[in-house]
């Protein structure tokens, strides 16, 4: 993203992706996370802030892939188990403040820096991680295909969850939760690749059953959230009602630090801070260390922006081009969704109702839920694996 000759680049998969999907025995499955349909159209030189969901899934079709899914699916997924398990800490004297943990980049830093504070972090998986544990057991059970024949491709804005999906822990379906990781820019080189005329493709729609999505999924992937898609939940769950406006709009925007109080029915006055940046970061996190965060939860993003403006999104990316995407995503909550609330995802709920059972239950632990690695700030290069 900053290197001016494009001397440094992520590690290529792209061949390996096409491998995968002209080998006739491979199902070839696909999740694209929020951030990628509020950019790929810069890479076929639309305007920035061009939401490009339908040909993005009609691109994929043409590729080849099996089954075009959405990790904006996932992303509502997340949001139950997270919102779950901050209403079970609150109630339960549990760590606190809780931090999110869907950016590996983010992630990685506090396993070196704060290995102190792991504690804090949310042990839900990343919904990449989510979808990937998902596809090889609930997909490959209900479509009656062998986990050893599913390839799981992730196309992310981001070059830290090429790693994420490495961790030694993360395959917890007894295969690689993620095969193949492509960022927004590899996926535009393989539709270019590819010879497809993606400015003029038609829209085309999610397949089922983990192409559903609500609005609380999709504005992930700009700062903030994360945080307003849970309190979205949280609310909804501890007071049995709907947020009275759902857009929570100071966790918007490009401030380093936010805070915000909200008020949630029982639980009284629920203090909560987003940062973006891994300057900011260290703010919330010294304070934490210091004993002065009287938060209950935080939100922390690697990327300055959140993933519309990910290492492997399209270059350049400058703070107006990160409005730009911001705001399609926002746009895309807003009025292009009908739901915005997680937990009306009918095909989450029909997750829970035939895989999981319940939030946070026996299965969710095994499958949707990590640890942490102590990694240190000593540790010399190379050593930390
Ligand atoms: S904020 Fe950056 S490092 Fe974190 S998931 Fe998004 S793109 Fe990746």
């Amino acid at each position: 993203m900053a290197c001016p000759v494009g001397a440094l680049y992520e590690k290529d998969d792209v061949d390996a992706v096409w491998r995968a999907l002209q080998d006739p025995t491979k199902h070839v499955i696909v999740q694209e996370a929020p951030a990628i349909r509020a950019a790929l159209g810069e890479e076929f030189g639309m305007p920035p802030g061009t939401l490009v969901t339908g040909k993005m899934i009609a691109a994929l079709r043409r590729l080849g892939f099996d089954k075009v899914f959405d990790t904006n699916f996932t992303a509502d997924l997340t949001i139950i188990e997270e919102g779950n398990e901050l209403l079970k800490r609150v109630k339960e004297g549990g760590t606190l403040p809780m931090i999110t943990s869907c950016s590996p980049g983010w992630i990685k830093f506090c396993e070196h820096f704060y290995p102190d504070l792991l504690d804090h972090l949310s042990t839900c998986k990343s919904p990449q991680q989510m979808f990937g544990a998902l596809a090889k057991t609930y997909y490959a059970e209900t479509a009656g295909i062998d986990p050893k024949d599913i390839v799981s491709v992730s196309i992310m804005p981001c070059t830290a969850k090429k790693f994420e999906a490495q961790r030694p822990e993360m395959a917890s379906s007894g295969y690689r939760d993620v095969d193949y990781v492509l960022t927004t820019r590899e996926l535009g080189r393989m539709i270019k690749e590819g010879g497809i005329d993606f400015v003029n493709l038609p829209d085309e729609d999610y397949d089922a059953p983990m192409g559903e999505y609500t609005g609380a999924g999709t504005i992930f992937g700009a700062t903030g959230g994360v945080m307003e898609a849970a309190l979205r939940t949280v609310y909804a769950v501890v007071t049995g009602e709907n947020l009275p406006n759902l857009d929570i709009t100071p966790v918007r925007g490009l401030e380093g630090v936010k805070e915000a109080t909200v008020k949630v029915g029982p639980l009284g006055d629920v203090k909560i801070a987003v940062a973006h940046g891994l300057g900011n970061a260290r703010k919330l996190m010294d304070k934490i260390r210091e004993g002065k965060a009287d938060y209950a939860f935080i939100e922390i993003m690697c990327c300055p922006g959140g993933c519309i403006a990910g290492g492997g999104e399209p270059i350049p990316t400058n703070n107006e081009i990160r409005v730009l995407r911001s705001s399609a995503l926002y746009a895309d909550d807003g009025k292009v969704q009908k739901k915005r609330q997680s937990h009306e995802n009918e095909s989450v709920k029909k997750l829970y109702d035939k895989f999981l059972k319940e939030p946070l239950g026996h299965k969710s632990h095994e499958l949707l839920h990590t640890k942490y690695t102590k990694r240190g700030s000593e540790m010399p290069h190379g050593k930390d694996e």
